[in-house]
């Protein structure tokens, strides 16, 4: 038999065990109805049925026992017309309840629940039956799972959500399917937001469009049929006073026979107009001697699935988190609790989801938020330790060495260049493996500070591999590394690896690498495949490490013993959250462009004002430069009016641009077609080059001036300023024109901070708060981001303290081995889960 109905005939049976009392549940029958429903529908029980059952049960308080003995009777009868499986009964069960001689409810058929424990869920409600806080159908069945209360192990929070009552199997799917599967994942299923009815308002000072609470009396109810028959209407209209409020619920008639004349209620919801009238539609509405758990309060706003409505949710987790929120174990120790001025978890876990009031729901946030930044910390430092626990080959080189190649170099290194390069010299010469991330806005010249330690490590006979994420850009190190360290290096000692390389090639390389005579490997993902041996791999490299998952970076490392690694960024995020985020990282921030660089100046142009684009873009050709046109897509999907670079390429060259010559690039082509066409936009055979973003990252033509971006509001803002920092690399001005799909897209808040700020930190933080940390980070911190729940990275203040704090637990007490610390060991195991081990 389906759950739902299993747990409509327990009920229907307390019920006429209690006499017709209305005392099977606390607060009577009806309240079952807030998880019932959900629960019916989710076991397919037909609509009629539950209709049948929520209205019998709505109206049922206001029966006689008698009468209510009937509705039962009959209630049950229309379901056993429905479900005959629900009707049969085991023959012990029979006999037991031949005796009884009331009309006959529903027989306990659940074999499952023996009676002792049908009597204990009943027992509780009998004994607060006058209490105001009704329904404890949530609390947990069993004795081990209750017990937990007192005894606070974490293994009551491990119970799964079917010692819930109203929670079944299908249930639980539900639950499973948001991320719940136990207990303890409840209390940390947070509200997506609050709506806050805490304010109370008389009628009378009500207006138009507010989020209130009223309370009021019920001065009339009126049902009526709308739409010919084919709708309802229930019309309430309660007063306080100071005024009256009309309040409309559509087809759900049973309503009428719920609002009673002269009770109080007290509803919430958004003030609408009808007529010139202030009224409420649908509002959600309590009895004002019920708990104010819906309304007159600080509502909680879950996230949700199919078949769980947000009242049946905010219900069950009311229960789980009053019982189980102050029965948790808070692993942080009370000193570093008391030093960081948080909230007792307990509390936070209570409060975070039915604030009593916006500064507990503050301090409850920080607080969880505190504990997230805090296990970050934790983990990450010990990374840390683990990392420097090992040995490395030291490499050193002299100064006249570093000086003679440094003079080689077509250009002088900026003052942050030389100071990441003197930074990596240090660590290359430690004895402990290097772990360094170079941080460097667009441009600011990473690609040389790698060669250099690539070279450092290649002129003392070991081997160093680059990975980029893309071949084009590959392709682009390659060069570069072969033309920077051309004094120090043969050509055929540096190499270059793409998936694209033809087999024979790759199996040279290969060889190459295996026996030694390879120094440096510049490639793709194709570096990091299985055949790829190295002879003496003691440098690994990764370039926009934002687009390389941890594997990738472990993998790589796993090809040498102990190698150094230097990851390198063009994202920046602000020195605090890098030292929390990659606090098992070293820092080498440049933040420092070359000289000579002319800021590049960006506008927003509306979709008519494309011509001015074009005519800006042909003055600059004219001028023997060079521009890109960036489209967001390849081909033009369906519904989705991105202009398509394929087409606008043939529209472009054919129609807007006869005479001039024009390249493709995307995606779709084969590495080798698009190094190709690359190779030729570089050596100026194209004027314009159309393009997806496969030239975001890294791609340099200096001679490029002009990026014009079409479809601009469908990036993001540090995509936006990848793409724009593929011009303004050479010694004349560039430009960055944004071209969103719509005219009001115009306004795009992202286009605006773009044309307003050339800086890769004051972008990275808006876009931050723009697009939160999961999508802002990327790749890397997926896992970060997700254990980061409340956690705003933005907020500096408090990743400060949390990370002051652990940083002064590690210090007293690394392994948690004191006995204070145990319960935190236990936590930090949980958080960053069992065998995650590279983080960098
Ligand atoms: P990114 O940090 O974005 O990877 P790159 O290493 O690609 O930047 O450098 C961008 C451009 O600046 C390249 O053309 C490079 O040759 C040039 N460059 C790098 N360092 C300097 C410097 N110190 N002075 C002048 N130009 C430089
Ligand atoms: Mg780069």
């Amino acid at each position: 038999m389906q759950t739902s109905l299993e747990k409509l005939r327990k009920f229907f049976r307390l019920e006429h065990e209690n006499g017709y009392a209305n005392t099977a549940i606390i607060g009577g029958l009806a309240e079952m109805l807030n998880f019932w429903e959900g629960e019916a529908r989710a076991d397919g029980i037909q609509e009629e049925v539950i209709q049948a059952v929520v209205q019998r049960l709505r109206s049922y308080d206001g029966l006689s026992p008698q009468s209510r003995a009937d509705a039962l009777k009959g209630l049950w009868k229309r379901i056993g017309d429905a479900y005959p499986k629900a009707q049969q009964k085991p023959k012990a069960q029979s006999q037991v309840e031949g005796r009884q001689e009331a009309p006959r409810p529903p027989q306990n058929q659940n074999q499952a629940k023996p009676e002792s424990e049908a009597k204990r869920e009943s027992h509780p409600q009998h004994q607060q039956r006058h209490e105001q806080r009704p329904r404890p159908q949530a609390q947990p069945r069993s004795e081990s799972v209750a017990g937990a209360r007192t005894s606070a192990t974490p293994a009551a929070l491990d119970a799964k959500l079917t010692v819930l009552q109203g929670v079944g199997p299908k249930n639980a799917e539900t639950f499973a399917k948001l991320g719940m599967v136990t207990l303890g994942d409840m209390l940390y299923y947070y509200p997506r937001r609050y709506d806050d009815y805490s304010q109370l308002k008389p009628i009378k000072e009500l207006f138009y469009g507010e989020q209130v609470t009223v309370i009021g009396t019920i001065q009339s109810v009126h049902s009526r049929p709308i739409r010919g028959g084919k709708a309802s209407i229930v019309e309430v209209v309660i007063g306080d006073g100071t005024g009256a409020l009309r309040l409309s619920y559509f087809n759900q008639p049973w309503l009428a026979n719920r609002f009673k004349s002269g009770d109080a209620i007290s509803v919430s919801g958004k003030v609408d107009q009808y007529l010139g009238r202030l009224v409420m539609n649908s509002p959600d509405w309590e009895s004002v001697e019920a708990e104010n758990l819906h309304t007159n309060r600080i509502v909680p706003i879950y996230p949700l699935a199919e078949r769980i409505t947000q009242k049946w949710l905010r219900n069950v987790m009311k229960q789980v988190v009053e019982y189980f929120a102050p029965a948790v174990v808070d692993s942080i120790p009370e000193s570093v609790r008391n030093a960081a001025r948080v909230m007792p978890l307990g509390e936070a876990l209570l409060q975070v989801h039915f604030p009593s009031s916006q500064e507990k729901l503050k301090a409850a946030r920080e607080r969880l938020a505190f504990d997230e930044i805090f296990y970050l910390q934790m983990g990450v430092l010990r990374q840390r330790r683990d990392w420097q626990s090992v040995e490395a080959r030291r490499f050193s080189v002299s100064d006249v060495w570093l000086d003679s190649l440094k003079t080689s170099l077509p250009f002088t290194l900026t003052s942050a260049q030389e100071r990441a390069i003197a930074d990596l010299r240090t660590d290359l010469d430690s004895g402990k493996p290097m772990n360094r991330l170079l941080q460097g806005d667009v441009g600011s010249g990473k690609t040389v500070v790698a060669a250099i330690a690539a070279g450092i490590i290649s002129s003392n006979n070991a081997q160093a591999a680059i990975m980029a994420p893309t071949s084009i850009l590959a392709e682009q190190h390659y060069r570069n590394f072969t033309n920077l360290l051309k004094d120090i290096l043969k050509p055929e000692e540096i190499r270059l690896l793409v998936g694209d390389t033809p087999e024979s090639e790759k199996e040279s390389i290969r060889s190459g690498l295996a026996d030694g005579s390879i120094k440096i490997v510049i490639g793709t993902h194709a570096v990091i495949e299985g055949p790829v041996q190295f002879k003496d791999l003691q440098l690994a490299v990764i370039d926009e490490q934002h687009r390389f998952g941890v594997e990738q970076r472990a993998e790589l490392r796993s090809k040498g013993t102990n190698p150094h690694l230097l990851v390198m960024t063009a994202t920046p995020i602000p020195r605090s959250l890098a030292l929390t985020l990659y606090g098992d990282l070293d820092l080498s921030i440049m933040d420092e462009m070359p000289a000579g660089r002319i800021p590049i100046n960006t506008f927003v142009l509306r979709p008519q004002e494309r011509e001015r684009a074009f005519t800006l873009l042909r003055g600059q050709i004219k001028d023997g430069k060079q521009a890109f046109i960036i489209y967001p897509l390849i081909e033009e999907s369906e519904k989705i009016e991105a202009r398509a670079a394929v087409d606008d390429y043939e529209t472009l060259s054919k129609e807007v641009f006869p005479d001039l010559k024009l390249g493709l690039l995307h995606g779709k082509m084969r590495p080798s077609e698009k190094d190709e066409t690359m190779l030729k936009f570089r050596d100026k055979e194209y004027n314009i080059l159309v393009s997806t973003t496969v030239v975001e990252v890294g791609v340099d033509v200096p001679n490029a001036t002009v990026m014009l971006i079409e479809g601009a509001d469908r990036f993001g803002l540090a995509q936006l300023h990848q793409l724009r920092g593929r011009v303004g690399r050479g010694a004349d001005q560039s430009y960055c024109l944004l071209i969103p799909t719509r005219e009001d897209a115009t306004e795009n808040e992202r286009l605006q901070i773009m044309a307003e700020s050339n800086d890769g930190f004051v972008l990275a933080e808006k876009d931050l708060q723009i697009r939160g940390p999961g999508e802002f980070l990327g790749t890397r911190q997926a896992g970060f981001a997700n254990s980061l729940r409340m956690a705003s990275i933005t907020d500096v203040k408090l990743i400060e303290k949390a990370r002051a704090q652990a940083q002064a637990v590690f210090e007293k007490d690394a392994d948690l081995s004191q006995s204070e610390h145990k319960l935190l060991a236990e936590s930090l195991g949980r958080f960053w889960g069992e065998g995650k081990g590279d983080v960098s």
